[in-house]
């Protein structure tokens, strides 16, 4: 999988749109302190779907629309988009080319798609599942990542290899099967209930 361009709009310092071509191998971003370097970083961990804004080095979700300079008026909506190249499949979707974009407002709705067509953060989060992408996957190795990754708990530690070994997503659809069931189950107790006062 091969990230090919990040779109950035309205995003943090990236008032107007900017759009970085990414070549295959090593891209190095450089720039004086303050210039935009992790708000880059920070847009990619977004359109993952970071629902954190201390994670996003904000105070609150807002923080990641354009909030104006001496120049320039506040804007009122943020867009990144991630273009991946997806020619060998890596991605299971049927195109050569995964476009996804999140769009916020500072009314704090949030808006997110695949290719141009809406769709929900559960199917970005389930697009990636188990493809090393995410906003935990390991594909983003954030400053002193390396160290938690080390001295954290077996049971973080294990997370890190599930996602690796691709079984995430199996888990993901267990855990929701087992949420449905129990639901399920208490709504039989329930009816069985009522069946008893009945009687
Ligand atoms: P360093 O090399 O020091 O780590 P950097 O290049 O990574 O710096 P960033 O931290 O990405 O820089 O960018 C910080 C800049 O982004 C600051 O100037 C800050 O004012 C600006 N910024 C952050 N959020 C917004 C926002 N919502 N609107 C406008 N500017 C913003």
């Amino acid at each position: 999988l091969h990230l090919k361009r990040v779109e950035l709009k309205g995003f943090k310092s990236f008032a107007s749109k900017i759009t970085m071509d990414l070549e295959t191998g090593v891209t190095g971003v450089v720039g004086p302190n303050g210039s935009g370097k992790s708000n880059i970083s920070d847009g990619i961990k977004w359109v993952l779907g970071e629902q954190s804004a201390k994670t996003l080095r904000g105070a609150k979700m807002e923080d990641v629309i354009f909030s104006g300079t001496e120049k320039q008026k506040p804007l009122g909506m943020a867009e990144v988009s991630l273009v991946l190249d997806n020619e060998d499949g890596g991605i299971p979707i049927d195109f050569s080319e995964v476009k996804v974009t999140r769009r916020a407002y500072r009314s704090g709705e949030n808006e997110y798609l695949i290719n141009q067509s809406p769709c929900r953060l559960k199917d970005v989060r389930e697009l990636f599942m188990d493809t090393g992408i995410g906003k935990d996957g390991y594909s983003i190795v954030g400053q002193g990542k390396i160290d938690e990754i080390l001295s954290h708990k077996a049971e973080d530690r294990r997370k890190v290899i599930e996602e690796a070994v691709g079984i995430v997503k199996y888990k993901s659809r267990k855990e929701e099967a087992q949420r449905k069931l129990k639901g399920t189950e208490e709504n039989l107790q329930r009816l069985s209930d009522i069946l008893k006062e009945l009687e």
